[in-house]
């Protein structure tokens, strides 16, 4: 049963609250219609929610359990997700645009962080360094209290996940600050807390405007640290803030990913590896395949079965597509389909071609064409920038050096990929792209197990895996000098 609530709260301590600065209206990207309201906190409401997380740290009321309770709590709060999986989707298409399956995979993915670092919570182990005769020292990790962190809209509900559940299973209270385009699902993420049974103040949901409400709660000076998944100019902001704080701060920034394909790769199969890397989502993934690097002679075939592939995907209202398919929901607003549109304009004066879509689609709601584009040169703009959007755009290579060269001539490094049946020259790649992860024969290969993150302008520190885990502790030192014997 779809949630049809007209208003939606704000979360803080353990109660379910009004915003300071309103409401704000959350429209459907489908038709641009309002679907609900939700609670718009101001600077005065993220102090409150900073002070509840400082007071359920300080008493010690989730830092002091046993990381076994702590991290049962974390998974319940996954399974709270996943019994309510009927009722979240809907509401997350109806406000993200993107279709009924899409949505369903995004809520499975929430839950599966919730399982994985439930079940991280007790290898949180020191060590012990030996230091001679008459000495003991050993390590222990520290929670590092009040974790801040701001939620980007192409995945409100998993990206929260990603943070909340490793900050919960090491013992931070936490601050979310989910998305203003569409942060209603994250009012069943509180209710997951709730029910999960967390105590006042380690949980705090509250959406505001990012220039007043995220840029307060990343300048508060009353937290331990900042997690920031989105955009490269509020990353600098954001890490300006931590500065000033001295506090540490993990950007997620945008991408520019690419995949080389040489003459020997299977090129059958990697039309899936496409298929979900640029138009799952709408392009909306900063690790998207937003460019193919494809070998002078296979070019032209594979230029062919992707124009055929894109040509092949329906566009339309997300509540109407429940099943896996070769199908794209809206993008979420009209300004990021205008800045996609124009990129491909843009590119078509710096002599690109686009060889299918690059348009909006003449109907209500913020639909674009899967797009393709070929003629692209490493130089143009539209190789180097992101799109974050349904947007491919076709290179191609002679030699091993000059693909990888390519790869790498973006200011982004998020990941990248290798298509090809010889594994000296996937291996050569993988060493040669600078890029936090490179998938092999796979795009997207991996999952919440593995460290994920950027070089360069897509940010530093790394999220999944045991890797992410490190974000949330302080490493504390303890060195014994033994009396009597030695
Ligand atoms: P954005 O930077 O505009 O907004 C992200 C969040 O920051 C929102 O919650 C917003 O309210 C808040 N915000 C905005 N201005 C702020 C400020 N001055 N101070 C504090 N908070 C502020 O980005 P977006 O448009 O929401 O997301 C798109 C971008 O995010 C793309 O570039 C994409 O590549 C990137 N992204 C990266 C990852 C990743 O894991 N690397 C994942 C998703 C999105």
């Amino acid at each position: 049963m779809a949630d049809s609530r007209p208003y939606w709260q704000n979360y803080i301590n353990g109660a379910f609250v009004d915003g300071g600065a309103g409401r704000l209206a959350v429209n459907d990207p489908a038709t641009g219609d309002t679907i609900a309201e939700q609670a718009l906190a101001d600077v005065y409401d993220i102090d409150r929610a900073v002070g509840a997380a400082r007071q359920c740290h300080e008493s010690g009321a989730l830092s002091d359990l046993r990381p076994v309770e702590r991290g049962r709590m974390v998974r319940a709060m996954g399974d709270h997700l996943l019994e309510r999986i009927d009722e979240i989707a809907p509401v997350l298409t109806k406000e993200s645009g993107k279709p009924l399956w899409e949505a369903r995979l995004e809520i499975e993915g929430a839950a599966r962080y919730f399982e994985y670092y439930g079940n991280q919570a007790e290898t949180v182990e020191g060590r012990s360094i030996p230091l001679g005769a008459g000495y003991f020292d050993f390590t222990v990790h520290e929670p590092l209290g009040v974790s801040a962190q701001i939620i980007p809209w192409n995945y409100p509900l998993e990206m929260t996940a990603r943070s909340l559940s490793a900050a919960l299973a090491t013992g931070n209270a936490c601050i979310v600050k989910p998305p203003e385009l569409d942060p209603l699902t994250n009012g069943f993420m509180a209710q997951a807390a709730e029910a999960a049974g967390f105590p006042a103040g380690a949980v705090n949901i509250v959406c505001g405007h990012g220039k007043e409400a995220g840029a307060a709660l990343a300048a508060h000076p009353d937290i331990n640290q900042v997690v920031f998944t989105g955009s490269v100019p509020t990353g600098i902001s954001i890490a300006r803030s931590a500065a000033e704080n001295i506090v540490p701060c993990v950007l997620e920034l945008g991408g520019k990913s690419a995949a080389i394909v040489h003459d020997d790769a299977d090129i059958d199969a990697f039309m899936d590896d496409v298929r979900w890397g640029i138009y799952f989502n709408a392009g909306q993934v900063c690790s998207a395949m937003s460019r193919v690097i494809a070998h002078r002679s296979i070019a032209r075939r594979l230029t062919e079965a992707i124009v055929v592939l894109a040509d092949s995907i329906s566009v339309g209202d997300g509540m109407n597509r429940a099943d896996f398919g070769p199908n794209m929901g809206a993008m979420i607003s009209e300004r990021q389909r205008e800045r996609a549109v124009g990129m491909c304009a843009d590119a078509e004066r710096q002599g690109a071609t686009l060889a299918t879509g690059g348009h909006a689609l003449n109907r209500p709601g913020y639909f674009m064409q899967p797009t393709v584009i070929t003629d692209v040169s490493p130089e143009m703009d539209i190789a180097r920038n992101e799109v974050f959007g349904p947007v491919l755009s076709i290179l191609e290579f002679s030699d091993d050096d000059e693909a990888i060269a390519i790869a790498n001539n973006t200011p982004y490094g998020l990941v990248g990929g290798v298509f090809t049946a010889d594994l000296d020259r996937a291996t050569r790649a993988a060493a040669g792209l600078r890029a936090g992860q490179v998938f092999v024969n796979e795009w997207y290969a991996g999952g919440v197990e593995t460290p994920f993150g950027g070089y360069g302008k897509s940010g530093y520190g790394r999220e999944k895996g045991r890797e992410s885990l490190w974000n949330y502790v302080q490493t504390k030192n303890i060195a014994i000098r033994l009396k009597g014997n030695g």
